[in-house]
């Protein structure tokens, strides 16, 4: 016998959290530890209370859903993701992890499964890192990638820190975040890119994510008039930026998995007629492969000497500012994903996740994997993020085939 989720309720769920914070285009905006996003953990909680589920947290923020195995000293399977969202947020960015955890767990029950490992739903603090920045803090904390004060000392806008936001709720009283013991860790979500859709495929199955680094880079020259300087005695930065420009790119180019951006440009002064003294750019490269990143990287430096020795009365500083390493997730979960998805008949390839997800910093410290489905258009941090119920079906269907095998559970007639 295959078990299945029960779509509609999953569908319905998903919508009665959208009603929380509600926005005008369709999206909701529950951001990280507002009284909104405690409704949304509220709401959460009183489905759990149904199925009877043990509630814990911790003083991080993150809050577990336990469906006790019988044997509860074993750590827990976790599934999960984020209940929090963007300001202007879809219905669907990290909602869809938790609820279709929270299905799987209610497919157990009412089936009278009790697994020998416990299974939790997880759901991270602060995904999002909009209000508080970075992102992935309850996660981050949790795999150690992150200082708990540090993020207590953080400030929004308003200069509300997240501590004070976190004790006004009562997380004070959880536990310590990374005496957590966890077996391994599922997350399903929405893919937020195009690949899934483009190609009609209904899972993918993520094997890791893009290794990144972001660099400032500095051109400098000599700020002059803009009249009486003639060309050829300028010292003007931006004589090196059509071949700065395109070669950068081309380092984006060397294969389909590469990535080169090009998100800033900033002229200084910035007045039209006056030659810049210098050229602000910010430069992310990403690659799923640490080496081919590590190449990236080094052809990026030859550029620069190439571009010092074409120009000598121009001055070029790279700084590298952040490095996130590749991340692969385990190869028995991954595995488990793909069987789940052919057995239960959908259509899969494998994918690597541009995006940042709590998966990411879990997979630090225990076996990870990630499902995806496809999004409309790819659009995601927006109001008009779209998926199908039979989408968010497929996922969760999945998720749960990967479940039972990562339990052993063989649902017996
Ligand atoms: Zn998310």
């Amino acid at each position: 016998m295959t078990l299945h989720i029960n779509a509609d309720r999953l569908w319905q769920n998903l919508m009665a959290m959208a009603e929380i914070g509600p926005l005008s285009k369709g999206g909701s905006n529950r951001q990280t530890l507002s009284d909104l996003d405690e409704a949304g953990r509220d709401l959460f909680r009183s489905w759990c209370a149904a199925l009877d589920l043990e509630i814990s947290f911790d003083t991080a923020g993150n809050l577990f859903a336990r469906l006790p195995g019988t044997s509860p000293n074993l750590a827990p399977l976790v599934l999960g993701s984020h209940l929090d969202t963007q300001p202007t947020g879809g219905k669907f960015d990290g909602v869809l992890g938790v609820l279709a955890g929270l299905e799987v767990l209610q497919v157990l029950r009412e089936n009278g499964l009790q697994p020998q490992r416990s299974v939790e739903v997880a759901v991270w603090m602060n995904e999002e890192g909009s209000r508080f920045a970075p992102a992935m803090m309850g996660s981050g904390i949790y795999a150690g990638m992150l200082d708990l004060d540090t993020v207590r000392a953080t400030t929004d806008a308003e200069g509300i820190t997240v501590g004070a936001e976190l004790d006004r709720h009562g997380y004070a009283a959880g536990s310590d975040p990374q005496a957590k013991d966890i077996h391994a860790y599922l997350e399903l979500h929405i893919e937020q890119g195009p690949v899934l859709e483009a190609e009609d495929t209904e899972i993918g199955v993520v094997t890791g994510a893009q290794g990144i680094r972001w660099y400032d880079l500095t051109v400098t020259g000599s700020e002059a008039h803009a009249g009486p300087t003639p060309m050829a005695l300028r010292r003007d930065p931006m004589n090196s930026v059509g071949e700065l420009i395109e070669s950068i790119l081309t380092i984006g180019r060397r294969d389909d998995d590469a990535r080169a951006t090009i998100g800033c440009f900033n002229a200084s002064p910035g007045s039209r007629n006056v030659i810049p003294g210098s050229l602000n750019i910010t430069i992310d490269l990403r690659h799923p492969s640490e080496a081919e990143l590590t190449d990236m990287d080094a052809s990026l430096a030859a550029l620069l000497d190439a571009l010092r020795a074409k120009h000598p009365g121009l001055g070029f500083e790279l700084n590298q500012i952040w490095h996130s390493p590749v991340v692969e997730f385990d190869a028995r979960l991954v595995s488990a994903i793909r069987t789940g998805a052919e057995s239960r008949g959908y259509s899969q390839r494998d994918i690597v996740s541009g995006a940042g997800h709590d998966a990411l910093m879990v997979a630090r410290r225990v076996p990870t994997a990630m499902i995806f489905i496809p999004c409309r258009d790819g659009i995601s941090h927006n109001e008009a993020e779209h998926i199908e119920p039979a989408q968010a079906a497929a996922g969760a269907d999945v998720l749960l085939g990967a479940v039972l095998d990562v339990l052993k559970v063989n649902p017996q007639g």
